[in-house]
């Protein structure tokens, strides 16, 4: 019936990481137990706020639009177990908020919703973003310059070999979630 982007992760993910990548470098400067600790604190202090603010806009964002179309159930997937990741401190630390985040946002949009009269859900994330939510069949996943093969997680393109058709990555993705809530119920 009607699609919504909420945007403003990347910019969320680039500001956080240049934060922590400030942390790292004072910690190497000072060491972790000296006096210019209350330094970082400051700066962790920052990142907190800007993902608590993050959390709230993005859950009351779906809400709003979820209320707008009239619906009574907002489906998520499960977070799944956390994944660390390899590379620099910045990195991996960066890695870890968005996990959190991600978390915040499900537990924030449930009580936005509670309020509204509507419940939310959550469906097993296998295969969301691999399979097509038209035919089933795997996809290709891939970047706007990039040739339509492959799988590169994250990427926002998809296509489709078998039913031939491409699109958009994260809509397809959840119209798989939708798919998983639905099947539940299907005679
Ligand atoms: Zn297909």
């Amino acid at each position: 019936m009607a699609t919504r982007f909420i945007r403003g992760g990347n910019h969320l993910n680039g500001r956080r990481k240049r934060l922590l990548g400030m942390i790292a470098t004072k910690r190497s400067l000072t060491g972790v137990l000296n006096p210019d600790e209350q330094d970082n604190r400051s700066l962790w202090n920052k990142i907190r706020n800007m993902d608590l603010y993050e959390a709230h806009r993005i859950s009351r964002r779906i809400v709003e639009f979820a209320q707008e179309h009239g619906a009574s159930i907002i489906v998520f997937e499960h977070l799944g177990r956390f994944r660390p990741v390899k590379g620099n401190y910045s990195k991996r630390a960066n890695v870890k908020r968005a996990y959190w985040l991600r978390g915040k946002i499900f537990h924030n949009t449930k009580y936005k919703a509670w309020e509204y009269g509507m419940i939310t859900s959550r469906v097993n994330p296998k295969d969301t973003s691999r399979k097509c939510a038209g035919c089933n069949s795997w996809v290709a996943r891939y970047g706007e310059n990039d040739p339509p093969e492959g799988y590169r997680p994250g990427a926002p393109l998809f296509a489709r070999p078998v039913c031939g058709s491409k699109g958009n990555a994260d809509l397809n993705g959840v119209r798989n979630i939708a798919k998983k809530f639905l099947a539940r119920y299907a005679a």
